[in-house]
């Protein structure tokens, strides 16, 4: 049974190698085979960006070898997918090989689209990309006071970030001893100040605790960098001295192009992860159209259940389980304290207040995420 997963962040990486750890037998055996391409050969662990945007992590802590996070038995090739021929079941890739699969799993994860809102690009900082975060921490660290607007695209990777970006800018601030200088206006595009209603309740007590001014229903529509000027959709505008953005995102332009599915998110069941009208293809992670938050979280349940499954297909000719919907998110609340939301398709999370144990468990998850995308954890 030949098992080719395209995509070795997150998702792709942690169902590799819990695959290649239920199946060591049926790998040694030639029963099964694993193999992965990938776009690059080193893999980066995207939540520490947030860090690098205010100063706290160097970015050569957000990369391991690839080679070095997967087990020997899964065959790895640094060569993108062009090509998905899914009636054939074969890939194509960039150096014109082509790779035919009995299942195939597609993770090739989401990107920051700021060129979407006109002026957006131009005029904001985000922490999305490791070039842009550097170049936020640079506009942080020579700020001197003003407005700092906090705007907010859809769909965004990482729910949390809106409110992290927030509390941690605050934090930085207050410890700079220059919070008096600094108005936060943060806005945000539904009726209330986060997607997830008890978390939005829970932050809305923090933003009045620490004078944080929030706007609602206020969808980017442009940027006005001469004014410095956000206009919204609603008619509404923010004045910004410094503008810090969580960008739209898209799936992959790879997966458009092939048709798999508008925007790059593809058609997915959200029990079984398998892409809709297709018996022999699953997608994880980011590049689901799934209505669940874009994750690393979501990447790895998502990722344990199918492996689950695709070792059980493997075996007995049959899945075993669903996938619930499961999500564990931090969120860095400022004042090194932390607290987290974990929910699931039934269950709507309960945030409970930030503390410093939390806080710690997150900068250690920040090392011990190593040995979870090995499958150690
Ligand atoms: C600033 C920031 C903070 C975050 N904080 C958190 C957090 O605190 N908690 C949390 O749970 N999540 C967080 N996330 C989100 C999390 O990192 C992503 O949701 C997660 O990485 C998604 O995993 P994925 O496997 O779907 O995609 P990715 O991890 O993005 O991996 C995609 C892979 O596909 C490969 N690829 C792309 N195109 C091709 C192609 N054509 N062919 C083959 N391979 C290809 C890429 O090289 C990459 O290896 C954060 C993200 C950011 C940017």
């Amino acid at each position: 049974m030949k098992i080719l997963i395209v995509g070795g962040g997150m998702g792709g990486t942690i169902l590799a190698n819990n695959l290649a750890h239920r199946l060591k037998h049926e790998l040694k055996q030639g029963k099964a085979q694993i193999t992965m391409l990938s776009a690059s050969d080193r893999h980066m662990y995207q939540p520490g960006l947030l860090y690098v945007s205010i100063g706290r992590m160097a970015t050569d802590a957000l990369y391991r070898e690839q080679t070095s996070l997967l087990e020997p038995e899964i065959e790895f090739h640094v060569d993108p997918v062009t090509t998905f021929t899914l009636d054939q079941n074969q890939v194509t890739t960039q150096s014109g090989k082509t790779y035919g699969y009995d299942m195939l799993v597609i993770a090739t994860g989401s990107r920051a689209m700021p060129e979407t809102i006109p002026g957006l690009a131009e005029n904001s900082v985000n922490c999305y990309t490791e070039a842009n975060a550097i170049e936020m921490w640079r506009q942080v660290r020579e700020f001197q006071g003003g407005t700092v607007t906090i705007a907010v695209g859809v769909p965004h990777k990482c729910p949390m970030i809106p409110l992290e970006v927030t509390f941690v800018l605050h934090d930085y601030f207050k410890e700079r001893g220059i919070l008096d200088k600094v108005k936060f206006q943060y806005t945000y595009p539904i009726g209330r100040i986060h997607s997830l209603a008890p978390v939005g309740e829970w932050a809305k007590g923090e933003f009045d605790r620490l004078g944080i001014q929030y706007e609602t229903l206020f969808n980017m529509k442009e940027v006005d960098g001469a004014n410095k000027v956000v206009h919204s959709e609603e008619g509404t505008q923010s004045h910004y001295d410094l503008l810090v953005a969580v960008p739209p995102h898209k799936g992959m332009a790879v997966i458009e192009e092939n048709g798999l599915g508008q925007s790059g998110w593809i058609p997915t069941d959200r029990h079984s992860l398998k892409m809709e009208g297709r018996d022999n293809v699953y997608v994880l992670g980011d590049t689901t159209n799934l209505p669940i938050s874009k994750a690393g979280s979501t990447a790895h349940f998502e990722a344990e259940a199918l492996a689950e499954n695709l070792a059980a297909i493997v075996k007995l000719g049959e899945p075993v389980r669903d996938y619930d919907g499961k999500v564990f998110c931090f969120i860095e609340a400022g004042s090194d304290r932390a607290t987290y939301a974990m929910f699931n398709y039934n269950q709507p999370p309960a945030p409970k207040p930030p503390n410093r144990a939390v806080h710690w468990f997150k900068m250690a998850y920040n090392q011990l995420y190593w040995a979870s995308a090995r499958g150690l954890l």
